[in-house]
């Protein structure tokens, strides 16, 4: 893959003495749409953590964007403006309008003044159906309204790479629908996201890989028609028949 925007070699992470990823070697090609699954605990979310240099990792390499992300000499704060993160828990601000939790970036790491910051929130608001809601708090909207504005406070920086942890596991099933929803929409623009979900319907219909991990290490790879109809270890068998029966 000469077109890689992530590049993960010999990824390994260890808390203490616990290994949570054993030599990852992972590309994401630009405008690719990933999908990792695999059990709770088997590393997907420190996975995906790494790319964006939430975690420190304990050897290997990870480039994103031609930067090696953690070389000192690389400067955290640009790479991160190119690489939006998407939580399971939203992480809004609750003691800023949702208006604000949108703009705030954009005028701290972009430099915006209000009016310019508070322009393009208005607009990814309308984009994700919630202008209405622009000048009250996070505690006054359903959890997929509030993923919905995570989701607006990420594109705000105009990233060119979204991760997604897990971004539906905390939402009551009904929510589920519209964030998914406002998730195929942005697969459909130019955007590469690599996304942490259980959500086979969503990886089936939207993905070009899924990449199945189990006990830290990525076990299989390949086109979700594929790794569906046919995967090839007794592992993956196992977690798909599990995951689709409940
Ligand atoms: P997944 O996303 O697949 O559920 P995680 O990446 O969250 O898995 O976790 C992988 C393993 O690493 C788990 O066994 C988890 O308990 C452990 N782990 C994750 N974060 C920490 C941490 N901050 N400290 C210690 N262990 C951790």
């Amino acid at each position: 893959m000469d077109n890689a925007i992530i590049l993960m070699e010999g990824v390994e992470k260890y808390y203490s003495d616990f290994q949570a990823l054993k030599n990852i070697n992972f590309k994401v090609a630009q405008g690719e749409i990933v999908v990792i699954c695999g059990p709770s605990g088997s590393g997907k979310s420190t996975l995906i953590r790494c790319i964006n240099r939430l975690e420190d990792i304990s050897g290997g390499k990870i480039v994103v964007d031609g930067f090696d992300i953690y070389s000192k000499k690389t400067n955290l704060n640009e790479v991160r403006a190119e690489t939006g993160m998407v939580f399971q828990h939203f992480n809004l601000f609750p003691h800023l309008t949702i208006l604000e939790n949108i703009s705030v970036a954009q005028r701290k790491v972009k430099k915006y003044v209000r009016a310019q910051a508070d322009r393009e929130s208005m607009k990814l608001l309308e984009k994700m159906g919630l202008a209405h809601k622009a000048h009250g708090y996070p505690n006054e909207l359903s959890g997929g309204q509030k993923q919905r504005v995570a989701i607006a406070r990420s594109l705000a920086m105009k990233p060119k790479i979204i991760l997604f942890d897990e971004p539906t596991s905390a939402l009551d099933p009904e929510m589920i629908g519209g964030v998914l929803d406002v998730m195929r929409e942005l697969a459909k623009e130019n955007f590469t996201i690599v996304c942490v979900t259980h959500e086979m319907g969503f990886a089936k219909e939207v993905s070009d890989r899924v990449v199945f991990m189990d006990h830290g290490e990525i076990v299989e790879e390949g086109a979700p028609k594929d790794f569906f109809s046919a995967p090839k270890t007794q592992r993956a068998r196992r977690f798909l028949q599990e995951v689709l029966v409940h």
